[in-house]
């Protein structure tokens, strides 16, 4: 298994659904977690207890609206003083659907910037710091929606097209550092078909309804129309990737948006 004692990973939006499935991976592999998120007192807490019992060498919470740049700026001086991201995962993100003509501006804006640009302003920022080091990863938690599109989801869609190729630039500029022996500095995104998360929960709902409320009929029509495998992936499963391509051994691994859609983007 993979061995992260010794190593810190930021994990944006921890404190739930698919970043708490990375962060419950990473901390069983032995890691200091740098848990983050939207999440009142209590709640923090409870999940760095948690992942200190699952295994990590220490949990901290840090605050940070990503919706505000520089909340960002203060996030990443913080995690920077409690000895800096040896991995950084990016993942949260936000969604909202409308129709192009009928999205508000506020939600294209909140979306580009949680989905997007709080990506540049963390990666940015934990870089330089990795390369010096020799090793780091960079692991951004996009979407099928980076690869493909769905009607319905304009600034979602738009963030995550961008967000891979954000990795692309990066993982080039980055390819050369480090070496085997220490892991190298690598830039990949997981893009993920259906999780069952909170995220999704709205789409679901609304699939439910127009089965009369039957909530296991609407994530069956769900999966019917775009997902093969016709079923959800947990978040554990994204975090046993995630801890994968921590590993020395996919130090070559770097530039790539891995998708986990159970067939979706092969079609
Ligand atoms: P979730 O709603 O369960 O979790 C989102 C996390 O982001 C939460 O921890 C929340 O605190 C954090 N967050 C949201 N807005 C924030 C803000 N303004 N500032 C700081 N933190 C904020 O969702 P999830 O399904 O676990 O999503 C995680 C990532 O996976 C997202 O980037 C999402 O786009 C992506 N994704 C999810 C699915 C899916 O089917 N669930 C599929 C593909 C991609």
């Amino acid at each position: 298994m993979t061995d992260l004692s010794g190593k810190t990973a930021l994990i944006t939006g921890s404190v739930q659904g698919i970043g708490l499935g990375i962060a419950e991976a990473m901390a069983v592999a032995g890691a200091r977690i740098a848990v983050h998120g939207l999440a009142g007192d209590a709640e923090a807490q409870e999940v760095c207890t948690h992942l200190r019992a699952r295994g990590a060498a220490d949990a901290a919470f840090f605050p940070g609206d990503l919706r505000d740049s520089d909340r960002i700026d203060e996030l990443m001086a913080a995690v920077a003083a409690w000895g800096g991201a040896d991995i950084l995962v990016n993942n949260a993100g936000i969604q909202h659907t409308a129709p192009l003509a009928e999205m508000p501006r506020e939600k294209w804006e909140a979306i580009l910037q949680v989905n997007l640009t709080a990506a540049f302003l963390t990666m940015r920022s934990a870089l330089p710091v990795m390369a010096a080091r020799g090793f780091g990863r960079v692991i951004n938690i996009a979407s099928v929606h980076g690869l493909v599109a769905s009607r319905d989801k304009a600034p979602y869609v738009a963030a995550k097209f961008g967000l891979v190729g954000l990795s692309r630039v990066a993982a080039l500029e980055y390819a050369a550092k480090g070496d085997a022996a220490k892991g190298g500095v690598t830039v990949n995104c997981i893009c993920p078909g259906w999780v069952e998360t909170a995220l999704i929960e709205p789409q679901i709902a609304a699939r439910a309804a127009a089965h009369g409320g039957d909530r296991a009929k609407g994530v069956a029509d769900l999966l019917s129309e775009k997902q093969p495998s016709l079923r959800m992936a947990r978040p554990a499963e994204i975090g046993a990737l995630a801890l994968w391509l921590c590993a020395p051994a996919a130090h070559n691994l770097t530039g790539a948006a891995i998708p986990v859609d159970g067939g979706w983007t092969a079609q």
